[in-house]
């Protein structure tokens, strides 16, 4: 995929403020520090269009990257940040419900989960919660350049046999630093756009 246009446009706090020219959405959810901004980054080639390491928690917004005047990376807020307030959570939870049971755009969501570990609770509950909704998943194992070649098989299956991950649903493994996965992940995503 070339990406010659990528561009923010809107960090949305209310559904009313969601793009409406219907173009086909892809959602990236993930823990809170597990490369999501990164993965964005690499995928449309930009040093710092989603920003990195930003206070986790802290933006409670739906970030919408329009890309190629066709479609939207979606970025929902990171999950898992213990610090949290429970008050934070109770909104963060309304808006993921909202958008993933109401957006009709919604084609696909990418799972971001860390290579290095087993998936946490916060990563199988999400996934439960994006089954729940019927959207396809792509999960995208993070940080592969961190993992030692020759135990990357054994943690890739770790992730798949904890998530249970269903027959439809692949499993990419994804280095932002080498650009590893890139690729395959277009190649993946580019069915729904
Ligand atoms: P986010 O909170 O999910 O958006 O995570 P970030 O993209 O900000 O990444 C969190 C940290 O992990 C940063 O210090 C990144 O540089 C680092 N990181 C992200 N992806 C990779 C990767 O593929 N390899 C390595 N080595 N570090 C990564």
């Amino acid at each position: 995929m070339k990406v010659n246009q990528a561009e923010i446009v809107i960090s949305a706090v209310s559904k009313q403020q969601y793009p409406n020219e219907g173009f086909p959405e892809i959602a990236l959810a993930g823990r809170s520090n597990v490369g999501k901004s990164s993965f964005i980054n690499r995928m449309i080639q930009r040093k710092n269009l989603a920003r990195t390491s930003s206070k986790p928690g802290k933006t409670q917004t739906l970030n919408f990257y329009k890309i190629n005047e066709s479609f939207y990376f979606v970025d929902v807020p990171g999950y898992g940040y213990a610090k949290v307030s429970k008050t934070e959570r109770e909104k963060w939870g309304r808006m993921m419900e909202e958008y993933f049971q109401e957006r009709d755009t919604l084609k696909a969501t990418v799972l971001l989960i860390d290579m290095r570990h087993p998936p946490t609770e916060d990563d199988i509950i999400m996934y439960d919660f994006l089954k729940h909704f019927d959207s396809p998943v792509l999960v995208i194992a993070t940080k592969l350049d961190k993992v030692k070649k020759g135990k990357r098989d054994q943690h890739i299956k770790i992730i798949k046999e904890e998530l249970e991950l269903e027959e439809e649903d692949h499993l990419i493994p994804f280095s932002a630093e080498t650009g590893e996965g890139k690729d395959q992940a277009w190649k993946h995503l580019r069915q729904y756009i």
